[in-house]
């Protein structure tokens, strides 16, 4: 067991990485450039630089790029971008493809060692053989046609190398299926992003890892727990290569009910257009969680509490956003909006005759969060749940917020569909709030308000956890968007895109988008993972 379990004196986080050295500790977070970071790539990224930063260690930001027909610069351009989003800027920054000679050249002492052996058995006879443990009839070729065939045949992708592979000569027939002679590297004829037509085979993941984490000073690698059976394959290479070890620490994997992760079928929604792109809102991407209004913080906190488990379950989003809204709700600015769809109408037969304008506090436990313009008027929206509730209990008196008390002196419905459709009132500002059981938001009824869209959003499948076999196009969700129109109070219209607020008594929003002459401000909800969704 890799793993160490070593009592230590932190509180939050109870796990020490085995044989580590103050100031010595090399962690290192390989992204592979084929897609956009998504929140389990932020949980490998967030857990590397916690053990860098708790060992005042250093972390290593290396693009794994060993497989060009998936890679692209438009991949690692947003990764380093959504890295620094995180607040993650690695000690380094390196990619795999820098030691395709080096590893070319190990590659050839392994052969040289009798170690591997270039294989052209056809991949399905292949597969089955290592699946029952039968030897491969080119196992016991010689050294000199194993690097002819690799030097000459495979590293130009002739004809003939074209049909071969490269393997490590471990065991056929082991019970840890991964240890049965692995391919360690194949021919690719596709050009690769940073190193062009160069070379024409690729070291594969299995080979690539543990060589790159040794020569780059590596000291402890995290890998997910999936990898747990490939962990001796791991060690196999490093020993036959005579390369530095490292020490692997397993982590839990994240998955989220009702959320796909991976790159390939996140893509599929991009290019059937069932998202707008990456960081559309309803992605698990980096992108996509903060475009719904996760905070930086609230993601490290959240992966941090996550640290320790190694137990891959299949998590509720509610656990991730409950730790944002501890982030967002001391600091989030209280706003005020009001539901287009039969919006009552409150009118005061002695409120102000014309509208005036006072400050009021933003957060009322956080005067940092500053102050905003409240209009007074005669004539005010609300809600219409909030007045049908004080038309149907038979209210007396209510609480205006950020106001006072108004007595209710008539109700008016529409005949036939029961809609409240005015309240007729009189302030009473001596009134006590407590006395009140309704304490009711409400926006003056003046050109200052602002059109919104409020849109909320459903998971893009509807089975919480796709069982091996199933295909994901069988559980798409018919609807994923639901937009409301409403109206902002006037203060909407000096937030900035991306501003997280709450509308009170409604929730946290993010400012998408600002609104215009035409359109209108759009904002998204933010979960707070209490709070079940309208749809
Ligand atoms: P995909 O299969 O979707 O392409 P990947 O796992 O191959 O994703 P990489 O770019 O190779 O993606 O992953 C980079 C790092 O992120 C690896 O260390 C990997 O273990 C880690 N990682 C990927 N997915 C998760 C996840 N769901 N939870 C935790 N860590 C993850
Ligand atoms: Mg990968
Ligand atoms: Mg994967």
């Amino acid at each position: 067991n890799n793993n160490s379990s070593k009592k230590t004196h932190k509180a939050n986080f109870n796990i020490d990485l085995k044989d580590a050295q103050d100031g010595k500790v090399v962690t290192r977070f390989p992204p592979e450039p084929s897609g956009y970071l998504h929140i389990g790539h932020a949980k490998a990224a967030i857990l590397n630089k916690y053990f860098a930063d708790m060992y005042h260690g250093k972390l290593i930001i290396r693009f794994d790029d060993t497989n060009p027909a998936k890679e692209k610069m438009e991949y690692q351009d947003s990764i380093i971008e959504d890295l620094q989003l995180l607040g993650i800027k690695g000690d380094r920054l390196t990619f795999s493809s820098d030691y395709f000679d080096e590893m070319y050249n190990l590659a050839i002492n392994m052969i040289k060692e009798n170690k591997a052996y270039c294989d052209d058995t056809p991949l399905e006879t292949m597969r089955a053989e290592r699946m029952d443990g039968i030897k491969s009839k080119r196992r016991d070729a010689s050294v000199e046609e194993n690097l002819d065939i690799f030097t000459n045949e495979m590293k130009n992708a002739t004809e003939k190398g074209l049909t071969y592979c490269l393997r490590a000569k471990i065991s056929y027939d082991i019970p840890n299926k991964a240890l049965r002679d692995p391919v360690i590297y194949r021919c690719n004829l596709i050009p690769h992003h940073r190193t062009g037509t160069q070379w024409k085979m690729y070291p594969t993941y299995d080979f690539c890892v543990p060589v790159v984490d040794s020569i780059e000073g590596v000291t402890h690698a995290l890998r997910t727990i999936e990898y747990r059976d490939r962990n001796p394959q791991y060690v196999w290479m490093q020993e036959a290569l005579h390369l530095r070890p490292v020490h692997i620490w397993d982590f839990a994997r994240v998955n989220f009910v009702r959320t796909l992760l991976s790159k390939r079928k996140l893509q599929w929604f991009v290019d059937k257009k069932y998202v707008s792109n990456w960081d559309d809102p309803r992605f698990p991407t980096v992108r996509g969680v903060r475009r719904r209004g996760m905070t930086v913080k609230g993601l490290t906190d959240f992966v941090i509490s996550q640290g320790p488990s190694k137990n891959i379950i299949n998590l509720d989003w509610s656990s991730i956003w409950a730790f944002n809204k501890k982030v967002i709700d001391p600091i989030a600015p209280r706003h005020t909006a009001v539901f287009k769809k039969d919006a009552c109408l409150i009118s005061l037969s002695d409120g102000p005759t014309e509208k005036t304008i006072e400050k009021r506090p933003k957060h009322k436990k956080n005067p940092d969060v500053g102050e905003k313009d409240v209009i007074y008027t005669s004539s005010l929206l609300i809600d219409q749940d909030d007045a049908l509730a004080i038309a149907t209990d038979g209210d007396k008196e209510i609480t205006l917020m950020d106001w006072g008390n108004i007595v209710i002196v008539n109700v008016v419905k529409d005949e036939t569909s029961e809609v409240v459709k005015e309240i007729q009132g009189k302030l009473n500002l001596q009134g006590d709030f407590r006395k009140t059981k309704k304490k009711i938001t409400w926006l003056a009824n003046t050109d200052d308000k602002v059109e919104l869209d409020l849109v909320d959003f459903d998971h893009l499948i509807t089975k919480d956890k796709l069982d091996e076999g199933d295909n994901f196009e069988d559980f798409l969700t018919p609807k994923t968007e639901f937009h409301t129109p409403a109206y902002g109070d006037v203060n909407v219209s000096q937030m900035k895109e991306g501003d997280i607020i709450q509308f009170e008594r409604k929730g946290y929003y993010r400012l998408d988008k600002a609104a215009t002459e035409s359109s209108p401000a759009v904002f998204f909800t933010v979960p707070d993972g209490k709070t079940v969704s309208k749809y």
